[in-house]
């Protein structure tokens, strides 16, 4: 037999109860886990995707402006009929000046002749000092010509600092004057940085997941060339390069439009990149426009999702162990029922039964089995008592009839020797008590051994059934009569004084002398007689003084009654 756990000690409802809310449970997590796993997966996606758009925006607008630029510069160094006037000309100054109020990103407008030295420029700056040696002179006097971003050289001392404070960082645009075939100078635009910023955080999308979202340019190289100004220090410290498994996911590749990289400010950010498109060849610089976010903003609403569904799970788990503990009550409560009748019936209680329970059928098939058992088993105990009382009965009279037979003469149907005893004892005691006299006879045949010897022991036996009948008539039924051994008889008589007594036995011997035995002839019979003396007689002393007076009897010849020969004082 197993030990009794905790689990099975519970009564069936909570057991009932805690299955059904483990099985609740488990499902619940599972179906929510599975569920919010493919919620997660398609928030995430989103959130990709919506991050992707982010970064191929920008990408296109800054694409958008350095083309513009490359092509601003170009359609001046294009101009027609202006450079005729000189390189440092009025209308080459004026010329310079509107288009940087066309756009005040541009923040120097310049023009060298072929040998580098700058002829005009916006707000005169430069003007008359050399710039052979840097390299949009050089590339320009070529061709039309972008550069990368780069400090400020020669203007960082001569034009007002930036609004963010930050210093002055250009990217150049140049492209080669010609008249006829001949080039004449080459026409140099530097465009702030600032204008990057601007472009990106005029991007940076307020309307996804609040403003979390950064977008970093970094250049062919991998070199982070900008990030937002709150970011940059930790970025640049951490030595930031274009987060590597990034670099094939381009617009068109297929693949994810985002992953999880870490940063070097080592955090997690769900990360997408895009290779900026260039308009034309020379403004096609190799950035990759990077946008970022927050792992855990970016999946915050995946997570959300899934704490949901767990909760509502949870919730579902509660609510069908509820409902399951009620619905068990019914079958507990009569499980109570049917457990309480069978101890009444246990105990014995008069009348106890089992009750049809009928509020389900198993219960009802369970408790008609044990009411139909507790009837069959009540009906046999019954049977099982009154056999065993009738069986008593029984033994009791075959225990009297041995008694009986214990004390019976078999032969005479007379008390024997030990039914007398007892008899004589009785007679003894009452008599003692009420002192009303009490007589004993003692009765022998004579010469009996002749009898048997000369007509058989049967013809024996017959005699001494003809003694015994002879006794029973002639003595009233509250005398004892017995048979003591052979063929010696006693008599007990109640009531009965010595005279009284000698009556009787002489009636004996007389009545046994008036028959004639056609077969054994005339047998006679003699009579000792003992009465109750007061004081310490006893029975053994009566015995032995019939007997005396029995022997006396014999020896005066037979046929006769003899009375106790030392006859004292005997009640009267
Ligand atoms: P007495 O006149 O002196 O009494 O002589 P008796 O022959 O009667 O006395 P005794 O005691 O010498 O003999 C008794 C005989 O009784 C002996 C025995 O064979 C016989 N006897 C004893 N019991 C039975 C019995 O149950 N049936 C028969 N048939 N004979 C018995
Ligand atoms: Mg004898
Ligand atoms: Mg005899």
């Amino acid at each position: 037999m197993t030990h009794p756990t905790r689990f099975h000690g519970q009564s069936l409802r909570t057991q009932i109860s805690l299955v059904f809310a483990v099985l609740v449970v488990g499902l619940a997590v599972l179906l929510s886990l599975g569920f919010g796993e493919l919620l997660q997966l398609r928030i995430q996606r989103d959130a990709s995707r919506a991050l992707h758009t982010v970064a191929d925006n920008a990408s296109r607008q800054l694409a958008q402006g350095l083309y513009e630029r490359s092509r601003v510069v170009q359609v001046l160094a294009d101009a027609p009929g202006i450079w005729e006037h000189g390189l440092g000309s009025v209308e080459v100054r004026q010329l310079l000046a509107r288009s940087q109020a066309i756009d005040p990103h541009s923040l120097w407008i310049g023009v060298a002749d072929v040998q580098g030295v700058v002829r005009a420029a916006t707000k005169g700056l430069l003007e008359g000092e050399s710039v052979r040696e840097r390299p949009w002179f050089i590339a320009g006097l070529a061709q039309l010509h972008v550069g990368d971003v780069h400090p400020a050289k020669l203007l960082e001392t001569l034009l007002p600092p930036n609004t963010s404070g930050e210093p002055h960082r250009f990217v150049d645009f140049a492209a080669p004057i010609r008249t006829g075939q001949t080039t004449v100078g080459v026409l140099g635009m530097h465009g702030s940085w600032e204008w990057t910023r601007e472009v990106l955080q005029s991007l940076a999308p307020v309307g996804i997941q609040g403003a979390s979202v950064d977008l970093f340019v970094f250049d062919r190289t991998g070199k982070l060339i900008f990030a937002p100004p709150e970011h940059r220090s930790p970025l640049e410290a951490g030595g930031q390069r274009l987060p590597v498994p990034l670099t094939v996911a381009t617009r068109e590749s297929g693949t994810r439009p985002a992953s999880v990289v870490p940063w070097a400010d080592g955090k997690n950010y769900l990360t997408s990149s895009v290779r900026m498109e260039a308009r034309n060849a020379p403004s096609d610089l190799g950035w990759h426009i990077v946008a970022r976010e927050p792992v855990e903003v970016a999946f915050a609403e995946a997570n959300r999702a899934v704490h949901m569904a767990v909760v509502i799970g949870l919730l579902a788990a509660v609510l069908a162990s509820g409902l399951a503990w009620i619905a068990v009550r019914r079958l507990s409560e009569d499980l109570y029922v049917l457990a309480d009748a069978a101890s009444l019936v246990e105990s014995g209680k008069p009348g106890a039964t089992i009750p049809l329970v009928t509020h389900n059928r198993e219960v009802h098939q369970l408790s008609s089995a044990l009411s139909g058992m507790t009837q069959r088993l009540m009906a046999a105990h019954e049977a099982m008592e009154d056999k065993v009382r009738v069986r008593t009965l029984e033994l009791e009279a075959a225990n009297r009839a041995l008694d009986l037979q214990a004390r019976t003469d078999a032969l005479t149907g007379l008390l024997n020797r030990r039914g007398f005893d007892s008899r004589m004892e009785f007679a003894l005691a009452l008599a003692r008590r009420s002192g009303r006299p009490l007589s004993l006879v003692s009765v022998d045949v004579d010469h009996f051994k002749r009898v048997n010897d000369s007509f058989g022991h049967e013809a024996g036996d017959e005699v001494l059934r003809r003694l015994a009948l002879t006794l029973q008539q002639r003595l009233r039924a509250s005398d004892v009569i017995a048979r003591l051994g052979g063929e010696e008889f006693a008599v007990v008589l109640p009531d009965t004084d010595l005279d009284g007594a000698r009556a009787i036995a002489q009636s004996i011997v007389d009545g046994m002398a008036a028959q004639d035995d056609p077969l054994v002839g005339r047998i006679t019979v003699s009579a000792g007689i003992a009465s109750l003396r007061p004081g310490q007689d006893s029975a053994h002393e009566m015995m032995r003084r019939s007997d005396a007076a029995l022997y006396e009897a014999k020896g005066q010849g037979r046929n006769r009654v003899c009375v106790e020969p030392e006859a004292g004082p005997v009640l009267k």
